[in-house]
This record gives C-alpha cells, structure tokens and sequence, in this order.
C-alpha cells in the first residue's frame, strides 16, 4: 500500500481547501491513509507533515504499521496532545471530520485549542479519495470476494428442509475463516420461507421449511476490506409464480450491472434496475436502493438510489442488489460486487445466478 501518496493525494486537496491543517480520527480512514488498524489513533495534518498520535495501548502497533507520520504517544487525549502541537502555530484553519466527531469532542477541540486556529468541520475529504480504488485495493477486494464466493458455495452442501439458519450462517463463516477471512463484514443473512420477505433477515434458530426461498447475503473482511454477496435459492420445487419472480430479479440485476458505466449517475443505474421490475408490475416489492460502494467499510458512497446524481467513476467499486420481499410470502435478492472500468463495468462476484432448486 502506498501511505505517503495517499498522505500527499489529500495534502493537495487541503491545500484547495485552503486548511493548513486537518485531523483524521476515522478508524477507516486512518487505516487508509497511515495502516494503522488498530481502535485508537489520531493523524494531524500539520504545514505539510504528518504526525500520528496514539496512547500508550497501541505503542507497538502504531510502530510496526504506521507510515508517513511521525508516532507521537499521547499521555493523555488524544486530542489534548493535538492541540499541544497545534499551540506552536500562530494562527491556521484547521479541518476535523465533520461526519466522524461528535458534538461533544468538537467541542472540547475548540476549547483545548489556542484562539488563533480556527477549526472547520468539513465533510466527506478522506472519503472521496477512497471512493476510487487503487490496484492495491483492489487486489485485496478481488480476494476477499473470491473468498466469500467460496464459502457460500461449500455451505451450499448443507442447505436442506430443517436445517437451521443459523446453522448454515455459521457453516459459511467457518468456511470464510479457513479460506483466510479475518472477520465477517457484517451479521451473516439467512433468510428462509416467509423470513426471506425480511430485506435484513439475520440467520435465526428457525429450521428451513421444506418449501421456500433461502436468502443467503454475508461478506468477509481480508486486511481491512470487504467482500459483500446474496443469493437467493429454493428448497423443494419451486412454484411456477415464484420461479416469475426469480427471474424478474434476475432480469433487474443483470439490467442495474448493465447500467454500470463511467459518466452514469448512481440513480441511473438504480433506475434499470427498478424498471426491469416495474415492467414485471414487481417494483413496489423493490423497497430498498440498488446498491452501495464497497471498501474499508462495507457501506460506502457512491449510494445506487432513486436520484442519486453522483456520477459513476472507473476505480469505483459498487454492489448491484436489487431484491423483491411479498409479505407473508417470501424474498429474493442477488447481489455482485462490480468494479467500474474504462468502458464499463467487470463482475467480480464469480458464482452463478440460475436459480438452484434443492
Ligand atoms: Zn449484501
Ligand atoms: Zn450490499
């Protein structure tokens, strides 16, 4: 990973922003711009250097991870050693990320802090850098989806009527694990029966039925960045309705990925997705957005909604998901993760979509 190109990437945007300084508390963006990965640091952007500040807990780590900064241990705040360094300076406009303090912490910065540094919550700095991905990223992204891929597809052997969900959301995770996953990018999805008309169906202790859909939606973490996939299948025979709304889906996923071009705002390609459905009369069974950008965190801009107008990027990395939920009845979702080319876009997510009957 190269830190200092980061580091010197968001220098130049301070620099438009006209802040002679900025101070990073994200845990996602400090891992982004520094390596640090642990749950305590600050980075100070300072008159073109860079100081990381950490306690007394993180003093290896901070030292193995850290690059392009200087460490600093705080003895205290964090933030109270921040401001230390920043009594040095005679007067300066300092940036904080407006999203990530709290009402309270900027607050105690502005007290801690001499009269002459203005302090300026701005928005969104680190998070349009990361938006776009670099080769390095994007080699840990293709793994991570390469590994979630092949969990899903070993705990396929184990989805059958009485099964419980919680059983095969366990199966996949253990499989993610063996295969190199440090962590699950969120609480694994399984969803059978009328549960799968749940959008957020967390794996219960209910056993499959001998009828229904399986929505199945878990991502792995590998060094920081997340893998996000669904699929929906079907134990027993599948109904000649139910098989319409598969396909219906189906049709709207391959429609959104269609879609995916640079230049293309993010609700145009929600906008295919939806209409695919509202041809099949199914889209006031759509009641989520299309997708969501992917990285650090696995929800990220862009967001693929109704009217978004941010305009796609090559380097972007998106999910293209829609799903249909009929109350009482039951759901379906299929997600990949795609990658904004030059020309397109490049499906990352490598497992099949026809529907599997078990
Ligand atoms: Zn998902
Ligand atoms: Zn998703």
């Amino acid at each position: 990973m190269d830190y200092v190109s980061r580091q010197e990437k968001l220098q130049q945007t301070l620099d438009g922003e006209r802040l002679d300084g900025f101070i990073v508390t994200h845990p996602q963006n400090l891992r982004y711009l520094c390596g640090y990965s642990g749950s305590s640091g600050l980075l100070l952007f300072l008159n073109g250097r860079r100081t990381f500040i950490t306690d007394g807990r993180y003093t290896e780590q901070a030292r193995e991870e850290v690059r392009g900064a200087r460490v600093v241990i705080a003895k205290g705040l964090l933030l109270a050693e921040a401001a230390r360094l920043l009594q040095a300076v005679k007067s300066a406009r300092i940036g904080f990320e407006a999203d990530h303090t709290t009402v309270e912490a900027a607050a105690a910065l502005r007290k801690l802090l001499p009269r002459k540094v203005v302090c300026k919550p701005v928005s969104g700095l680190v998070m349009r850098q990361r938006i776009i991905k670099d080769a390095d990223e994007l080699r840990l992204i293709r793994t991570a989806v390469v590994i979630g891929a092949g969990a899903f597809e070993r705990t396929l052997e184990l989805v059958h009527p009485g099964v419980r969900e919680s059983e095969i959301a366990t199966q996949l995770e253990v499989a993610a694990h063996e295969a190199g996953a440090e962590a699950m990018s969120f609480e694994t999805i399984v969803a059978a029966g009328k549960r799968s008309a749940l959008p957020h169906g967390r794996a219960s202790s209910e056993p499959l039925p001998r009828r229904g859909f399986v929505v199945i939606d878990a991502g792995v973490i590998l060094r920081g960045y997340c893998s996000d996939m669904t699929r929906t299948v079907h134990v027993g025979r599948v109904g000649r309705e139910e098989r319409k709304w598969y396909e219906a889906v189906l049709e709207a996923q391959l429609a959104g990925i269609a879609a995916v071009k640079p230049g293309k705002t993010a609700g145009e390609v929600d906008q295919a997705a939806r209409q695919a459905l509202r041809r099949r009369k199914l889209d006031r069974f759509f009641t989520h957005s299309t997708g969501h950008g992917v990285g650090l965190e696995i929800h990220e801009p862009p967001r693929l909604g109704k009217g978004q107008q941010e305009r796609l990027q090559p380097g972007m990395v998106v999910t293209i998901e829609p799903g249909i939920y009929v109350p009482g009845k039951g759901g379906i979702r299929i997600e990949d993760m795609v990658l904004v080319t030059a020309s397109g876009c490049e499906v990352l997510t490598p497992v099949n979509k026809e529907l599997i009957e078990i």
